[in-house]
C-alpha cells in the first residue's frame, strides 16, 4: 500500500505584536513566523474501512479527535467526500505546548499530505483556507518560509528568508497554554510594542544585527511574570553570547539566535546545566 511521509517543522517568531483585542474574542496580531529545522514526522497510508487512525510514539498527546493531525484528517476527508480510511503515525520531536506550533504544523502536514495520498488537487490556497478553520497558526505552516502574519494570523505575506544563523531552543519543564496567556494579557496597557518595519528593514538588508535588535514578543510581559524560569533562561542566554535572545509565541521555549558556530557549544552546555531541553537547530532557509 502506498506510503507518506511529511515533515512538520517547528515555526519560531521573530516579532510578535497584539494590536487590540477585537470584538469577536480574538486579538489582532502582527507577526513576523520562519521556520527551524526541529521536525515532527508524519507517515499516512490507506487502511481499509473509513477511519482515521493515529499512533505515536510520544505518550503525553491525545490520539483521538482532540489531535489537531486528526482534526485536519477528519476535515479534509469530510469536506471532499472521502470515504477511505487512513492511519497516520506522528513522530514526534517538536516539544508540546512549547511556543513552537507543533500541533499546527502536524495539522498543516496531515492536510498536504492526504491532499497528496488521495489525490484531491488542491492547491496551496485551498489548503491554507482549510487550514485556517483548525487554527491561526495552520495556515502559516502550509505555507512555510518566512511570512508577516496578520488578523487572527491566518492573513499572510510572504516574505525573503531572514538572515541564516544558529538558534538554540531552550524549553523549560513547564507547559503554557496559548489561551491563558492571551486571556491575561491587557492589549490596551501595553507600553512597548516591537517595531515591524524595523524588523522588515533587517530583513531586507539582510542584517543579522539589525534583526537581533528588532526581536521582541509582547507575549512576554505575561509569561515572565507569571515563569520566572523562562526569564533566567533568558537572561542566561544572554549572558553566556547569544547574539538575539526572545521568548517564542505565549512560550514557555526561548530561542537564541547566533551567527558564529564557535560560540555554540558554550551557550548549550551552560544551558544544559539547568535545563533538559535544549536544541540547536538552523532556520529553514
Ligand atoms: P502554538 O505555538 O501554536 O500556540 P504550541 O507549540 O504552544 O502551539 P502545541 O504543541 O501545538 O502547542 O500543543 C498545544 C496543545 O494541543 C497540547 O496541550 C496538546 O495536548 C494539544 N495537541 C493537539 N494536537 C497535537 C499535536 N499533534 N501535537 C502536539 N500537541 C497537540
Amino acid at each position: 500500500m502506498t506510503k507518506i511521509y511529511e515533515k512538520a517543522p517547528a515555526k519560531i517568531n521573530l516579532l510578535l505584536d497584539v494590536l487590540r483585542k477585537r470584538e469577536d474574542g480574538f486579538h489582532e496580531v502582527e507577526m513576523v513566523m520562519t521556520m527551524v529545522d526541529l521536525a515532527d514526522r508524519l507517515e499516512m497510508e490507506e487502511l481499509p474501512g473509513d477511519r482515521i487512525v493515529l499512533s505515536s510514539q510520544a505518550g503525553f498527546i491525545p490520539l483521538d479527535e482532540k489531535n489537531l493531525a486528526f482534526q485536519a484528517a477528519r476535515l479534509i476527508k469530510e469536506r471532499y467526500g472521502v470515504s477511505r480510511g487512513v492511519y497516520i503515525h506522528l513522530d514526534k520531536r517538536i516539544p508540546v505546548a512549547a511556543g513552537l506550533a507543533g500541533g499546527s504544523s502536524d495539522a498543516a502536514a496531515a492536510l498536504r499530505g492526504l491532499n497528496r495520498l488521495w489525490g484531491l488537487g488542491l492547491s496551496q490556497q485551498e489548503l491554507e483556507s482549510l487550514g485556517a478553520e483548525l487554527g491561526s497558526d495552520v495556515p502559516f505552516c502550509i505555507r512555510g518560509g518566512t511570512a508577516v502574519a496578520r488578523g487572527r494570523g491566518e492573513v499572510l505575506e510572504s516574505i525573503p528568508a531572514p538572515p541564516q544563523c544558529w538558534v538554540i531552543l531552550a524549553k523549560p519543564p513547564i507547559n503554557v497554554s496559548t489561551a491563558d496567556v492571551y486571556g491575561k494579557l491587557r492589549a490596551s496597557e501595553l507600553k512597548n510594542h516591537p517595531s515591524l518595519s524595523d524588523m522588515l528593514s533587517a530583513i531586507r538588508s539582510e542584517s543579522f544585527t539589525e534583526m537581533c535588535d528588532s526581536l521582541g514578543n509582547v507575549l512576554e510581559t505575561v509569561t515572565l511574570d507569571r515563569y520566572p524560569e523562562v526569564r533566567q533562561i533568558k537572561d542566561c542566554m544572554a549572558k553566556l553570547g547569544a547574539d538575539g535572545v526572545l521568548m517564542s509565541g505565549s512560550g514557555p521555549t526561548v530561542f537564541g539566535l547566533v551567527s558564529k558556530e564557535a560560540k555554540v557549544p558554550r551557550i548549550y552546555n551552560g544551558l544544559r546545566g539547568f535545563c533538559k531541553e535544549v536544541y540547536v537547530v538552523r532556520l529553514l532557509t
